[in-house]
């Protein structure tokens, strides 16, 4: 993560009522953003919010309908495209394909007037950063994997020395073990370069492993701009909080005696149900993650409780993810560690967790 400290006070970029329609559709619309110098800044959002659509405008691919773009002092979006100091690293990696690696990666460096001993030295120290060995050099780009191919196109991403570097789901296409690996190795090339990094994706894990921030975008608007964890653990409203990864959403109403909280088919200890503070005007949802509920024993305490049978079984690897169904037929989903107790199919468990383990989400009513 990137120290704070070092960030300087004027936003690297800045971006003030951004709207963007095609013909008659709003594509994007009231983005405001300031993103500081230094930062990785991850966007998520599902298919069709305008994640591309926001990055095309940044890198000047499309113009904005209403709204301004600013990188320091400067008005970003008058800039001509191939005149903005940003580059873009796409998906589809746009190498030279009948070109050598070393070609591919000195080509900016050409189109900087570089002299050649010089573009190859540092062609092959940018080619090094990304763990690609010297006779990587001569190779063409048809002879390299497509997880070499990734590294070349970084490589060759930095080689242009942008101010901001862009990057539209460079990872997607590439298996897991690989995209594991070059999420750390982005992540780490980050923190030594100090650049300002710009990720779309439409992984959860992907944003949460590398962004010092992320910004959830929803049908053009962002819905929350905070820190990973903050997205994940404070959601300010249940789409954020499904999109985050699983979790289980409860509506919470006012207890019979109209004081304290309820949530159909939970006891809840007294202390909780007047810690909650229920907004009368709001839709009021608690919000638990499946690693927050624990399988009871008879015994156990927890502020909430509850009985369900386990439907469902599926091990994840160090933990194992229950579907538990409650009485009315609802489903909570909960996530045990292996070496601790767990529950079979059919079994009927009892399941609790506590009030400092829960989010409470209000939202307008709509
Ligand atoms: P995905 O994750 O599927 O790539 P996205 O979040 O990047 O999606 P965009 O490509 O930005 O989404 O598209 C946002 C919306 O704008 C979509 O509804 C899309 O159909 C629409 N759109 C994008 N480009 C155009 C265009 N040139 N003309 C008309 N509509 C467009």
């Amino acid at each position: 993560r990137s120290p704070v400290s070092v960030m300087t006070e004027l936003p690297i970029l800045q971006i003030a009522g951004l709207r963007k329609e095609y013909g008659g559709f709003v594509a994007l619309k009231d983005i405001d953003l300031k993103v500081r110098e230094g930062e990785f800044f991850t966007i998520v959002g599902p298919s069709g919010s305008g994640k591309t659509t926001l990055i095309k405008l940044l890198v000047g691919m499309e113009e904005q309908t209403e709204g301004s773009i600013w990188l320091r002092n400067t008005r970003l979006d008058r800039v001509p495209a191939n005149r903005r100091p940003t580059c873009m690293v796409f998906q589809s990696l746009a190498l030279f394909p009948h070109r050598s690696v070393g070609q591919n990666v000195e080509f900016p460096l050409k189109i900087k007037g570089m002299p050649a001993a010089e573009r190859k030295k540092r062609a092959l120290e940018l080619l090094s950063m990304f763990r690609l060995p010297e006779n990587y050099y001569g190779k063409h780009i048809n002879q390299c994997s497509g997880g070499e191919r990734q590294r070349i196109a970084l490589a060759r991403a930095l080689a242009f020395d942008p101010e901001i570097l862009f990057f539209d789901e460079p990872l997607s296409a590439l298996d897991y073990r690989l995209r594991k690996t070059l999420e750390k190795e982005l992540k780490a090339l980050h923190l030594r370069t100090g650049k300002t990094f710009i990720y779309i994706t439409h992984s959860l894990e992907e944003a949460m492993v590398m962004s010092d921030r992320i910004a959830i975008l929803r049908e053009g608007r962002f819905e929350q701009i905070g820190p990973a964890d903050e997205i994940y653990n404070r959601p300010q409203s249940c789409f954020v909080a499904s999109f985050m990864g699983d979790v289980n959403l409860f509506a919470v109403a006012r207890d019979a005696a109209g004081s304290g909280a309820a949530i159909a088919h939970f006891s809840i200890s007294a202390e909780a149900a007047a810690a909650i503070d229920i907004a009368p005007d709001k839709k009021n949802t608690l919000m638990v993650r499946p690693e927050s509920i624990r399988i009871l024993s008879e015994n156990d305490l927890a502020d909430f409780i509850t009985r369900g049978r386990v439907a469902g079984q599926y091990l994840l690897g160090s933990r194992t993810q229950y579907e538990v169904e409650q009485e009315g037929g609802r489903a909570l989903v909960v996530e045990a560690a292996n070496h601790t107790p767990g529950a079979s199919a059919g079994e009927v468990i009892r399941l609790g967790f506590d009030l400092k383990q829960a989010h409470l989400i209000q939202e307008a009513v709509s």
